[in-house]
């Protein structure tokens, strides 16, 4: 398998390297995979210092919130609560 089996398929990737999960955000409203804003510049041994770097080409910066979810769910649901009628009884 070479490197380039990699590019634009970053679950196959995150399957060969699966402790590089920990710096994944995945969203479970909308099911959105983003590496975590605060990956660092390298992670996992000295040897293997790829990791965060082909994260960072086949992820977005995704964040999640306590609930797991990402901003742009968060987004949707205060305008959904903003554009919902009050509650009448
Ligand atoms: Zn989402």
């Amino acid at each position: 398998m070479s490197w380039s089996t990699f590019l634009g398929d970053g679950e196959s990737y995150l399957a060969s390297f699966p402790k590089l999960n920990r710096w994944i955000n995945r969203c479970v409203a909308c099911g959105r995979v983003g590496h975590k804003p605060e990956l660092p510049e390298h992670v996992g041994q000295p040897h293997f210092n790829l990791g965060a770097s082909t994260l960072r080409r086949l992820f977005e910066p995704l964040e999640v919130d306590e609930n797991g979810v990402c901003d742009q769910c968060q987004l949707a649901n205060e305008r959904l609560k903003a554009n919902a009628p009050d509650q009448q009884a």
